[in-house]
């Protein structure tokens, strides 16, 4: 067998009904270019039929396919990166199995890093979800764009392409919540960006909920600045200023024109204020403290119970049988 010059990486989690399409058009796409590829497909703890769908597929194109098989749902990102691990070809490329990024986009993310770019973003030309979605997402990519240092036009977009060496890296960061994009750009030498088509789900359902969109934008922003700490401690000092100043009024005020009474429901409203602060703070710590909790306990980030992947020589393992 031939060492692969691509590499795509898949992470499947309940795609039954999307896979047989994916299959199709995924592998028609990579015979027409014809480069050596391999494509590796990340079973992430599905409950349907995605590990049988993804075991006949193995049987079907062995020399192309590898197939991980998590024994749980460790999520997207970890599927890519135990996805990586894998990876032997000299360009790696990511890829959503719901068919929303047209495979057909291939080549052109290939051209981009043969011309010298060693991390090919993509921006989508027409966005085929959910107004909400849509929304939500634009505001958090300009916020996103503002605290951290990672410039990315888009970057809801999975269909990404990374040179070796810059999978070689990821590869040594062993993050727990991570966002693997905005990883990628901060060790890519020479990034740029691509539009790329984009469609609706071929078939199924997204697998985000709005409370997994909101843990993976917390990922985004704590994984990679510490600006929101920073502009905490200075609401907070600008507040403690203008409490002490307040202070010194009323304690000027008692002295001149003696007790007051009305002002309590006002002192009540700004004790909410500041309670209120107080407890955005601590959560906000709490963001980072639990990063740091799950960094120190060092845990294996993800299990593999079987790779699907032809034999070569070095390996003498047991060929693995997965009944369909
Ligand atoms: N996915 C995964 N594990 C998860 C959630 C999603 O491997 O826990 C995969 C999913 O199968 C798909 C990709 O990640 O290939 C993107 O998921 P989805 O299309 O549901 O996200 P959306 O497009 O709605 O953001
Ligand atoms: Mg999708």
């Amino acid at each position: 067998m031939i060492a692969p010059e691509l590499s795509i990486v898949v992470p499947v989690y309940n795609e039954e009904d999307v896979l047989p399409a994916l299959f199709e058009r995924l592998y028609a796409v990579l015979d027409q270019l014809g480069e050596p590829y391999e494509i590796i497909f990340i079973n992430d703890g599905s409950r349907d039929r995605s590990a049988q769908l993804l075991a006949a597929q193995f049987r079907k194109r062995p020399d192309e396919t590898r197939v991980v098989l998590f024994n749980g749902n460790f999520g997207q990102h970890m599927a890519i990166m135990a996805g990586f691990a894998h990876v032997r070809g000299r360009i790696a490329i990511t890829l959503d199995a719901d068919l929303q990024n047209p495979p057909e986009e291939i080549p052109n993310l290939v051209a981009a890093i043969r011309a010298g770019h060693d991390y090919v973003g993509t921006i989508r030309k027409a966005r085929n979800d959910s107004a909400f979605r849509r929304i939500a997402s634009r505001l958090m990519n300009g916020l996103r764009e503002r605290i951290t240092r990672i410039h990315m036009t888009d970057q809801g977009c999975m269909l990404r392409a990374y040179d070796r060496a810059l999978v070689d890296t990821l590869n040594a960061c062993s993050e727990v919540n991570t966002f693997i994009p905005a990883l990628a750009y901060t060790f890519a030498a020479s990034p740029t960006e691509i539009e790329v088509e984009h469609e609706a789900r071929h078939a199924g359902q997204s697998k985000y909920s709005l409370y997994a969109l909101i843990r993976l934008n917390f990922d985004l922003v704590t994984g990679f600045s510490t600006v929101p700490l920073q502009w905490f401690s200075l609401i907070g000092m600008i507040l403690s200023l203008l409490a002490g100043a307040l202070f010194v009024l009323l304690l000027v005020r008692r002295f001149i024109l003696g007790a007051e009474v009305e002002g309590v429901f006002t002192l009540f409203a700004l004790q909410f204020f500041l309670t209120g602060i107080i407890l955005f703070g601590i959560g906000l710590m709490g963001e980072y403290v639990g990063r740091i909790q799950q960094e120190v306990r060092r845990r294996p980030r993800y299990r593999i119970s079987t790779v699907l992947e032809a034999q070569t020589q070095a390996q003498a393992t047991e060929p693995v049988e997965i009944a369909a």
